[in-house]
């Protein structure tokens, strides 16, 4: 584990870190690249966040409907890029 992810595991355990680092989260739990127990810490927060919830939903629809789309022709590559990038700056 490197430090950076202990730092972060340290937070999600007490509870301290930002709804962006939980955000950095959804898209591992969404891309089935998160550890049990991230996904238990970032459960335990959107039962506190709606902010979060609404991230978590519309990363689950975005991504449905690329899957959807890409059946057929090609999704521009930045653009699921581009609306994370969105919603990590409309979070303080
Ligand atoms: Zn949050």
């Amino acid at each position: 584990m490197g430090l950076k992810q202990y730092v972060q595991n340290v937070k999600f355990r007490t509870g301290m870190a930002n709804c962006r680092e939980y955000i950095d989260l959804i898209y591992d739990v969404i891309d089935n690249q998160s550890s049990p127990s991230q996904e238990q810490y970032l459960r335990r927060h959107l039962k506190l966040c709606l902010k979060c919830v609404d991230a978590l939903n519309l990363e689950k629809e975005l991504k449905k409907a690329i899957q959807l789309k890409s059946v057929h022709q090609e999704v521009p590559k930045d653009l699921a890029d581009s609306i994370k990038n969105k919603i990590a700056k409309s979070t303080p």
